[in-house]
């Protein structure tokens, strides 16, 4: 280690929710005589004084910052990007892969509600995919506020960004980096990893529209963050995780073996739909939390498929799952 090298100093804003995620985290950070911020937390009232109460308590002023990186384009974690640059302009980076969802690109949108509503129809979801796929079309108009007002300066794998070296670690979000400063092992993580809840896989088509196996793609972001030498993560939600070695192995046998109650429920009931699966797995669930249901049991299927575990032949449009011996 360079002697003359100091390590990152990061003051976290944590803003507490009534919700399972405990809180909404973003990170103001000190590092090679830059002061920025990583992520933004909700556009709300509450997450602007926080953000400005942190600021104020360690002698800074807005004036101070020299940038904005999103770990992802969720829309808890770019709430006041708008309000910093609106009273200082300074310049925005996520990952290359994020500018048409930041922006909110009406031909990404529509390309991605398309997506959904041949998805849900081929996973036998019947009428609460018509409905999901309408609530979509809404929000993609309700939602246009939230379009991210700047030029987004793009990060791939391997970049360096104020002593921090960037990680693709797709999952989560297509979309998703993580920040690592490889002198202190500290990483700036985002959603990738959160000590209290596993993060959800959520289906997503990539930016074409097409289908990506995501649980696959964030099972591979896990084993490829326990080969860095970690010492700490700053998440999204929740409580710094002090041991993310051992939390990535919970994760890993956490998938693996949700993924063999799914395939038991298969082996049990094929043929069968995704839809099926879903209402077998998360009763009540399916109804009051149709997508994120719906996103966990197709990511499961993609990922046993891609293992052949199970097959599926198709009938009458839909998918039919059965599993491999
Ligand atoms: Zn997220």
């Amino acid at each position: 280690m360079n002697i003359n090298s100091t390590a990152p100093i990061i003051y976290p804003i944590i803003v507490p929710t009534s919700s399972t995620l405990l809180s909404f985290n973003f990170y103001l950070v000190k590092n090679q005589d830059k002061l920025f911020l990583v992520d933004a937390g909700l556009d709300s009232e509450k997450c602007w004084l926080y953000f400005n109460h942190v600021l104020k308590e360690n002698g800074f002023k807005l004036n101070d910052i020299n940038g904005i990186i999103l770990t992802h384009s969720h829309q808890d974690h770019t709430g006041i990007v708008n309000r910093v640059l609106s009273l200082h302009e300074i310049p925005v980076y996520a990952h290359q892969s994020s500018l048409d969802r930041l922006a909110r690109n009406e031909t990404f949108l529509n390309k991605r509600i398309d997506f959904f509503r041949s998805l849900y129809s081929e996973m036998g979801c019947k009428e609460m995919g018509e409905k999901q796929v309408k609530l979509l079309q809404k929000k993609a108009k309700q939602n246009q506020y939230q379009a991210i007002k700047a030029k987004i300066l793009p990060l791939k794998e391997g970049d360096r960004i104020y002593g921090f070296k960037v990680i693709e670690t797709p999952g989560h979000w297509p979309d998703h980096i993580a920040l690592l400063n490889p002198e202190s092992g500290i990483l700036l993580g985002g959603d990738h990893l959160i000590q209290h809840i596993s993060s959800n896989a959520l289906i997503e088509p990539d930016e074409l529209g097409k289908k990506i196996s995501t649980l696959q793609q964030y099972e591979r972001s896990l084993k490829k963050c326990k080969d860095y030498a970690l010492t700490v993560t700053y998440p999204g939600h929740g409580e710094i995780v002090e041991d993310p070695k051992e939390l990535i192995k919970k994760r890993l046998n956490g998938i693996e073996s949700k993924s063999e109650k799914i395939r038991k429920i298969i082996s049990n009931k094929q043929p069968c739909t995704a839809a099926q699966v879903a209402q077998t797995y998360y009763e009540h669930k399916y109804d009051s939390e149709f997508s994120l249901v719906m996103s966990e049991i197709i990511g499961h299927l993609y990922r046993l498929e891609g293992l052949n575990k199970i097959s599926k032949k198709q009938k009458n449009s839909e998918w039919h799952y059965y599993s491999c011996g």
